[in-house]
């Protein structure tokens, strides 16, 4: 079976790609698993850039074709951030918990319908020549008041989809995919890769 690396280094997001992929003729292989493997600075301006890097050095080192994510949630009561720069909201080497904990600090005086935010995913497609597709999917929704549920990852605790009572860390992997910027993103992907 042909082989496609997952580029990143997080294993949720590897778990999330890897189920919402289930069925295509390719053999998923993160890029964790390859030793010495590049940790790809996220130095662009965008996720297209942000995206098309990560691909783009993974395949480039394992030789292989390789379906990069990048992620950003964008809320609008503090002009878009975090945007892409979501993983180190609360700083170099902070933990979730602290990303969570920054944003719901402030948004304390923010009124109800104010808490809009839009998630979005850029995958890219990078093949060993060169050549690369990228596709997307976003989700709008609202920043709870407070965490709530045990699932998923990051800001999963605190985003409440449009029109779902639950956040996505209260909901299953499959239920999140469904409806995910991600997993929006990753269906279309999936086009990609069917041949
Ligand atoms: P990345 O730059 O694509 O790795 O993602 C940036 C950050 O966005 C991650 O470190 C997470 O904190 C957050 N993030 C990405 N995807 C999700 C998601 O599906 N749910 C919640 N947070 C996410």
């Amino acid at each position: 079976m042909k082989k496609l690396v997952i580029a990143t280094q997080n294993q949720n997001k590897f778990k999330e790609m890897k189920e919402a992929l289930a069925g295509i003729p390719w053999g998923l292989q993160p890029a964790f698993d390859f030793p010495g493997a590049p940790e790809v600075l996220e130095d662009g301006k965008t996720l297209e850039e942000n995206s098309l890097k990560k691909a783009r050095e993974v395949a480039l080192f394992t030789g292989l074709p390789s379906l990069a994510d990048d992620t950003g949630l964008f809320v609008d009561f503090i002009g878009g951030q975090p945007g892409i720069y979501a993983a180190r909201f609360a700083g170099e080497n902070c933990t979730y918990e602290d990303n969570v904990r920054k944003l719901l600090g402030l948004l304390e005086k923010a009124p109800d319908e104010s808490r809009g935010a839009v998630f979005k995913t850029v995958i890219t497609f990078f093949r060993p020549d060169g050549s690369f597709d990228q596709v997307a999917g976003e989700i709008g929704g609202t920043i709870t008041r407070s965490a709530r549920g045990e699932g998923g990852f990051g800001y999963d605790p605190i985003f409440l989809p449009a029109g779902h009572s639950k956040v996505f860390a209260e909901m299953t992997l499959d239920e999140k995919n469904r409806i995910s910027h991600r997993g929006q993103a990753v269906q279309k992907a999936k086009e990609l890769l069917k041949d």
